[in-house]
């Protein structure tokens, strides 16, 4: 992105789709072809949908017939727990879900509240493994729902320990995996999860794609949302979303081939921009620090600083202040006020997240620029400066 007028520091929200998911994106378009039609169009578009799902299934070290492809995490999140629910019993989340987990989960307890437990986080933004173990302890658990990676501050769970607690009181665990996906390496032979939601818009693929991981012979009850066509296998009705699926496919061989050098990359420069600003501005907190972290992630609270205030004096940098999903809504994220952060200090936080096309220059453009923008705005409110 280096010459470009603005560094684009939010590839939480979105990364810039990769040239190779774009071009397979384009090949379908310039074709017709519906998935599911017996003739000699539909058939190649069907062999596009399946080469993808094969790509998926190497990124995740999973079967093609594990993956269930829908319009990205949201709706798969909607499904798994809506699936899992069914099976009867509780469902058990954390405070620092998305909101596609937290408000999946309220709405489909609302009728009976009793039935959803949400453990909290401790101030790394790690999971309380004592309470999650105590909620699992009370039997009854249909599914728990642990997030591998946060989307705010990049704070990694080992799902191993809330694994094997929950598969000793036989819950099913689902992981909401969007931004880890591409980003880190995954092998699900090894992690025993029953189901994984991802979006391709994270890790290089196109927006409104993305799919359901679901373990192959995990006592589910059936249960779509989308009833129709019987497309996916009866899961998620529709005619397949070709473009985007193909896109999801070329991103995610892309960034199979890549995983190792792009994260210890992104990992260099998201060090680097951190050590920059922590010199420029010494009493700044970078959230989740203390454990390990998504490679290109870095949540950083300029103590009496307005996030919103940093980022309107530095246009030249596109980054966040805390979920872009919940952004124009005024409330602090609930994700830093889990941690302990007062709200204050949540409204002064600035989420940046890089990926694999951010350069080194890119880097050193927005330390400078995170530098004045903070100085900028701590002199206009000291007054001793005018906005
Ligand atoms: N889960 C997490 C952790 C996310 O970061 C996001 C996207 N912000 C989602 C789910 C939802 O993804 P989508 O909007 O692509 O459905």
């Amino acid at each position: 992105m280096a010459g470009d007028t603005v560094v684009y520091l939010d590839y939480n929200a979105t990364a810039p789709m990769r040239p190779e998911a774009v071009e397979a994106a384009l090949a379908v378009f310039r074709n017709v072809g519906n998935a599911s039609s017996m003739h000699h169009p539909g058939r190649s578009a069907s062999t596009r949908v399946e080469s993808a799902r094969n790509h998926l299934a190497d990124l995740l070290g999973c079967s093609a017939k594990e993956i269930f492809f829908t319009s990205g995490a949201t709706e798969a999140n909607n499904l798994a727990l809506h699936a899992a629910y069914a099976r009867g019993g509780h469902i058990v989340t954390t405070s620092v879900e998305h909101p596609a987990v937290l408000e999946t989960a309220r709405a489909i307890t609302a009728e009976a509240p009793e039935t959803l437990t949400v453990v909290p986080v401790d101030s790394d933004g790690e999971v309380n493994l004592p309470s999650l173990f105590a909620a699992l302890d009370g039997g009854d658990v249909a599914v728990v729902s642990v997030m591998i990676a946060n989307n705010e501050t990049g704070v990694l769970t080992d799902l191993n320990p809330i694994i094997e607690a929950a598969r000793a009181a036989g819950a099913l665990v689902h992981t909401d995996a969007t931004q880890y996906v591409g980003r880190l390496p995954l092998d699900l032979n090894e992690l025993d999860v029953d189901l994984l939601s991802l979006s391709a818009h994270k890790f290089g693929g196109p927006q409104g794609v993305g799919a359901l991981f679901l373990r192959r012979g995990t006592s589910l009850p059936y249960r779509p949302i989308l009833v129709g066509g019987g497309h996916e296998r009866g899961w998620r009705a529709g005619t397949l979303n070709v473009a985007g699926i193909a896109g999801l496919g070329a991103a995610a061989e892309a960034a199979r081939q890549r995983l190792a050098v792009e994260a210890e990359r992104s990992c260099k420069l998201r060090d680097a921009l951190e050590a920059a600003i922590v010199t420029a501005v010494p009493d700044c907190r970078i959230n989740g620090a203390h454990g390990a972290r998504l490679p290109g992630v870095t949540s950083v609270t300029f103590p009496g600083v307005p996030a919103d205030a940093v980022l309107a004096s530095m246009p030249e940098v596109a980054a966040s202040d805390g979920s872009a999903c919940s952004s124009g809504a005024q409330t602090p994220s609930h994700v830093l006020l889990a941690m302990g952060l007062s709200r204050e200090d949540a409204d002064s936080t600035v989420r940046f997240s890089l990926g694999y096309a951010t350069t080194e220059q890119d880097i050193e453009k927005a330390a400078a620029a995170v530098t004045r923008a903070v100085h900028q705005v701590r002199a206009v409110m000291s007054g001793t400066a005018s906005p």
